[in-house]
Order: C-alpha cells, then structure tokens, then sequence
C-alpha cells in the first residue's frame, strides 16, 4: 500500500478480526471488562483514553500525512489547542498569519494570550517580516502556519517558512484544513506538526465537526496524546466513525472539488461586476507558482470581489440557488458565504478583517454547467 488513494481507504481498516465485517464496528462503549485487576484486554481501559474507532481515525490520518502519531478531536480548534498547549508555556511566543482562521486567532488571542504567551500577527507571504517577528524568539516559539487562507486564499510557503522557522528554533505548525492531506503533504515539507478541522474536507458531508493533530517527532506527540486524554476533548466513537467514512472518497473528491472551482474561478474571472478572483489556480494569482510547486491540486476554495461594493455582494450570495448560503465549507454541496459578517465577523474592525465586497465559495462537487451557471445568474441579478 503506497499510494494515497490506496491507503485513504484501508489504512486503520483491518476487517474485524472477530467477526469479518469489513467495515471495523462503531465501539460505542464507554469502558472495557479487565480479565483481572489492570489486565486489560489490548490496552484498553476507558474510552476517554483510548477507544478502537478512533484509533482506526487516528491510524488512517498518521499514514495519511506520514506522520509518527495522529490524535482527533471534537473540534478543529480542540485540535489545535491540545496542540499548543502541549507545546507552549507562560512566556511562549505565537507568530501567526493576519488571515488565519478567525477562531484560531481568537483561540490564542483570548485564551494563551492571558496565560502569558505573546501573540505576534504577520503577513505569512512576506518572509522578511515572519524573520523579523522570529528575532529573539523564546525557547518556546509556534510559527503557525495557514495556506492556502481563508477567504483571500493566500499561499505561503511551507518549504521555506519550514527552513525559516527552524532556524529560530521554533515549532513550525501547518494548518492543512484547506488543502487536506491530499492536496499538501506539510510533514514532507519540512513542517513540525499538521492541523485540521476535519469538519471540512476530511469528513467531507458536513455531517460532523472535528479536529485531528499529525505530529513527527515521537517525544512531542506523547505530549498531545497526554492532552488528549488529560484534558478529554476526544472525537465520539460516531464522529471518528462517519470522519473515517468521508476520508475513503478525499482523493475522489478533492479532484472534482478542484476541477470544479478552477471551472467557477474562471468563468467569474471574465463575468460583469467582477473586480477581482482569488483562486491559486489562477496563473496570475501571487501565489500560483509556489502553489503548483506544494499543492497536487488547487482545491474547491475560492473568493470573489464585486466593483458593487458590500449591497452587490450580499445580493450575489442570496441569489444563488445550487450553492447554499451558509458558513463552513469543504462538504459535497456547494456554499457561499459573505465573510465580513458571517465567518469573520469575530475579526471585523482587526489586522485579520475581511474587505466588505468579498464573498466566499466553497465549490462543492455537483455538475460543473450546474455550478457555473448559478454563479453567472446570481451575478447578473
Ligand atoms: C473550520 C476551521 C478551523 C476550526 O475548526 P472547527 O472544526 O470549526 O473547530 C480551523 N482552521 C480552519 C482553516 C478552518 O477552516
């Protein structure tokens, strides 16, 4: 088993060794019978600890990502707290993104923060300015890395972040969400440590919200797995279950998504009302080539400004009838947002606002006509 798609489906999957299902069962149980005081059976003791399903999850994302260890969470941002707090003390410094997800922003922000960690915010594309917020980084450092960004879908560069990262010591985190293990492999770039909010692509339906950790180094990863299990912020027998299910068609899918929105990006690319298209499929878009170079796709996000201002964008997202308007992304069914006052309305009036003519497109994997002359509609409206 070597290739990605191959392993999507059957790494963590062994069929199960008392009955032949194929399928591995839910293990909807909270504790485990001990043949004897503290003989437990496989190691297993209290579900908080460990429990089969999610080890399976946990199983399938470590290869996925080649990683030494992979722990999940009932939230992409329980992920990356269990994280951080294995990792930084009072003291600490955080350089993170001026576009990174809104809630890890916050995270740091409103709960590290007060605990004594600095919080340094800067442009990631511009590696001068991440060198200079890394200058006289404390033993403890997290250079946090977002790409491609949400909505502006700025590309970073995981390599050379990675190199600049390391010579100052720091533990260099990729938050993978976007791209999925698919699309972007950080571990083989050079990064420390892989984030997700599985909520997206990596379940896939938008049926579940989840967070899952990929680590490389064996003593660190023993460190998140005590937070797991210290702190108890574990992924449901059900939600590693239905995680499990969506991660058999990532590969599948996040072709579709990406020729799919490549379809939509440029179509608006051409369209009236249109002043600009941030999509690194793009050839023109800043990021294109160091995307092409790290991504094997470029994925189904995409966002759009409108020469109309705030009114037209708030009209474009109620007219469209395929794509849905609602928040989140990366399921199956297409959506649109209208990120200043919906996912980023937490950040309105900070370094991480949103332009108000923005609207965003999470580029589902229905019928491409379909999907592109819904788009065109709503923008003739
Ligand atoms: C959604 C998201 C998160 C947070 O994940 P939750 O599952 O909502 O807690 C973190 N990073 C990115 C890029 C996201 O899109």
């Amino acid at each position: 088993m070597t290739e990605f798609a191959t392993r999507a489906v059957h790494a963590g999957q062994e069929p199960d060794a008392t009955t032949g299902a194929v399928i591995p069962p839910i293990h909807v149980t909270s504790t485990y019978v001990q043949d004897g005081v503290g003989a437990m059976r496989n190691g297993y003791e209290y579900s908080r600890g460990g429990n089969p399903t999610r080890d399976a999850l946990q199983t399938l994302l470590a290869d996925l990502d080649g990683g030494v260890a992979a722990y999940s969470f009932a939230s992409g941002l329980a992920a990356e707290d269990a994280l951080l707090r294995a990792y930084l003390e009072p003291g600490a410094r955080v350089v993170m993104g001026n576009d990174v997800y809104g809630g890890t922003h916050r995270l740091v922000n409103r709960l590290h923060v007060p605990w004594g960690v600095e919080l340094v915010v800067v442009d990631m594309s511009d590696v001068d300015r991440v060198r200079a917020a890394l200058e006289g980084a404390p033993a403890k450092t997290v250079l946090w890395v977002e790409t491609p960004t949400n909505p502006l879908m700025k590309i970073a560069d995981i390599a050379l972040l990675s190199e600049v990262g390391h010579a100052a010591g720091a533990l260099v985190v990729v938050d993978n969400t976007f791209a999925s293990p698919y699309l972007q492999q950080p571990l083989s770039l050079g990064a420390d440590a892989v984030s997700y909010s599985t909520t997206k692509y990596l379940g896939g339906h938008s049926d579940v919200v989840g967070g899952a950790v990929v680590l490389r180094d064996e003593a660190f990863a023993e460190q998140v797995g005590f937070l797991q299990f210290g702190a108890g912020a574990i992924a449901s027998p059900f939600d590693a279950f239905l995680t499990t299910r969506g991660i058999k068609t990532l590969p599948v899918r996040m072709e579709r998504h990406s020729s799919n929105a490549q379809a939509v990006a440029e179509a608006l690319v051409s369209a009236p009302g249109v002043e600009r298209v941030y999509y690194p499929g793009l050839s023109d878009h800043p990021g294109h080539e160091v995307a092409a170079k790290q991504m094997r796709g470029f994925g189904g996000m995409l966002s759009v400004a409108l020469t109309g201002g705030p009114e037209a964008a708030k009209r474009f997202v109620e007219s469209t009838e395929v794509f849905t308007l609602a928040e989140s992304l990366g399921g199956v069914e297409s959506l649109i947002g209208y990120p200043s006052e919906m996912t980023h309305a937490s950040v309105k009036g900070t370094e991480l606002a949103v332009p108000e003519n923005v609207v965003r497109l999470s580029v589902g994997i229905e019928d491409q006509g379909d999907l592109v002359a819904d788009v065109l509609q709503a923008l003739s409206r």
